[in-house]
């Protein structure tokens, strides 16, 4: 038996994305609907349920693939930690309810994890067999694919690179330590510092918060202010990269999300960078790219963790 099509949900703090993904990884529809914004525990999965079951029909649907911000179990397909963006997400019961309200299977994985398999099986991770993938976002996601195999660790968290310390004197961060890369090289971190150093007034902060564009945008004019935060933010994304080669020697890292869609530009400085302070052995081969898939990395991951997880299934009832 092969799967046909899977209905794909990507939720995020903002935006519930969601597709048809068909068994080759083409997208057959796509849409996006906001958020939940209270008792998101309750209210996701009904959202879910409601347009699995407009589009059940119209599309032979016979799975379901999520991927949601926070930390999944994947075995129950729930939510264990919802993250800062939602309101009473954890303990969500997404394939339960899923099932109960529409009688199909549902699978779940974190966001991150969903954008690195996505790039596995569509994008930039199709002709490797090994990569890390990083986000660039409010704050960094990671995730470790070795061997064309998701590397979840022990407790099945793997991946906080966002989390991980570059300064043990720096800034506090929301997970309660100190000096984490994402304090530092997140897009959010770039806003933030730019906010600080140029004086700003209220009303553009507003319009800043939203992503790096504008600020880039500044370090393109010569703004002064915008060009050493950016040079400060390159240093210390860099010293991420730097450490994660050093740790686990990946051969490539993909970036995605905010900033990266910057470009050649982009790359090629980090490229550079990275070469400066990377020991030799590893800077012969490593390569920093562009993530492929853009928005549709999780869509893509979500369609791949069914197509995968059927197959490690003998049966499934
Ligand atoms: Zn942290």
């Amino acid at each position: 038996m092969e799967i046909k099509n899977v209905l794909c949900f990507d939720i995020g703090g903002t935006f519930i994305k969601y597709g048809v993904v068909t068994e080759g990884g083409r997208i057959l529809y796509k849409d996006k609907t906001a958020t939940p914004r209270a008792k998101c525990r309750i209210n996701i999965p009904i959202k879910l349920s409601e347009i699995t079951n407009v589009l059940k029909d119209k599309f032979n649907l016979e799975f379901v693939g999520i991927c949601t911000a926070g930390q999944v179990d994947i075995d129950k397909g729930e939510v264990i930690a919802g993250g800062v963006n939602f309101e009473d997400y954890s303990g969500a019961k997404l394939s339960e309810d899923i099932y109960k309200s529409t009688g199909l299977k549902a699978f779940v994985e974190n966001d991150v994890n969903a954008a690195a398999l996505g790039e596995l099986w569509m994008g930039g991770g199709k002709e490797i067999d090994s990569f890390v993938c990083i986000t660039l976002g409010t704050g960094i996601g990671g995730a470790i694919v070795i061997d064309r195999k998701l590397y979840r660790g022990f407790g099945g968290y793997a991946g906080e690179v966002g989390h991980m310390t570059i300064n043990l004197k720096g800034e506090e961060c929301n997970c309660g330590f100190i000096g984490c890369f994402e304090r530092y090289a997140s897009t959010s971190a770039l806003v933030k510092k730019y906010i600080e150093a140029s004086g700003v007034s209220n009303s553009q902060k507003e319009e800043l918060k939203t992503n790096g564009e504008e600020v880039m945008k500044k370090v393109k004019e010569g703004d002064a202010a915008a060009c050493t935060v950016y040079r400060e933010y390159l240093a210390a994304l860099v010293a991420g990269l730097v450490n994660l080669t050093h740790i686990l020697d990946p051969g490539c890292i993909l970036i995605g999300g905010g900033i990266s869609a910057q470009g050649d530009l982009f790359f090629e400085e980090v490229n550079r960078l990275f070469q400066e302070k990377v020991m030799k052995p590893y800077g012969s081969y490593t390569r920093i790219i562009k993530a492929d898939l853009d928005n549709d990395a999780g869509l893509l991951g979500a369609a791949y963790i069914v197509k995968e997880r059927f197959k490690n299934c003998s049966i499934i009832n």
